[in-house]
């Protein structure tokens, strides 16, 4: 492990729900930062530079690319998304945790670098109900509705490569999960075996 934090990693299908249960997480635990991705993919209504993501050009995201910043990249739906290395390293450090809402490719990549990473999969109630949310979000062309609905198939076949998985019925009940989540793994003998020992 770096530093002290923990570095929780959340995926799950498109219209799960992730994105309001991260920013409900994050509304009540302080101690938790996320990590803001950069991608080329362009901007929704309402969304905002530095805010919900870092909109990059395809130029510059290959140059940090190539320059190593990224932490774990991945194309997703047709575009890059990636996961600012100095920011995650940073928090980790100063004993923060930090919150990764990022796709199954990405998650890979972390696995293989940060062992003791916590992953968590956040599934829809059933398929149908994910369908609904794309579509009613409103924000996706039917094409990209389409391409979202058949990569959540395949998604949630991968599940067992994931620690948890939170069937988000309700969105305060899938946050008291991840929390309750959080809480059992920092308190993992591994993860305090050194302080124990200066204790006792
Ligand atoms: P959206 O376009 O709906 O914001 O995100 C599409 C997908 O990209 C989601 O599954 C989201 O988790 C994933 N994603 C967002 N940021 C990153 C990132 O930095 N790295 C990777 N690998 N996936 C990301």
């Amino acid at each position: 492990m770096v530093g002290k934090g923990l570095l929780i990693v959340v995926s799950g299908p498109s219209g799960a729900g992730k994105g309001t249960i991260c920013r409900e997480l994050l509304k009540n635990n302080p101690q938790i930062k996320i990590s803001t991705s950069a991608t080329t993919r362009k901007p929704r209504a309402g969304e905002k530079d530095g805010v919900n993501y870092y909109f990059i050009t395809e130029e510059r995201f290959q140059h940090m690319m190539s320059e190593h910043e990224f932490l774990e990249y991945a194309v997703v739906y047709d575009n890059y998304y990636g996961t600012p290395k100095q920011y995650v390293i940073d928090n980790l450090h100063n004993g923060n945790d930090i919150l990764l809402e990022i796709d199954i490719v990405g998650a890979l990549q972390i696995k293989k670098k940060f062992k003791d990473a916590v992953f968590v999969f956040i599934l829809p109630p059933t398929l149908k109900e994910l369908k609904n949310r794309i579509v009613s979000r409103g924000t996706e062309s039917i094409s990209d509705i389409e391409k979202r609905y058949d990569a959540a198939i395949s998604e949630i076949k991968q599940i067992m490569k994931y620690d948890y998985a939170i069937i988000n019925d309700s969105i305060s009940g899938a946050v008291r999960d991840i929390e309750a989540i959080v809480r059992a793994e920092k308190c993992r003998v591994v993860r305090n075996y050194e302080e124990i020992l200066s204790r006792f």
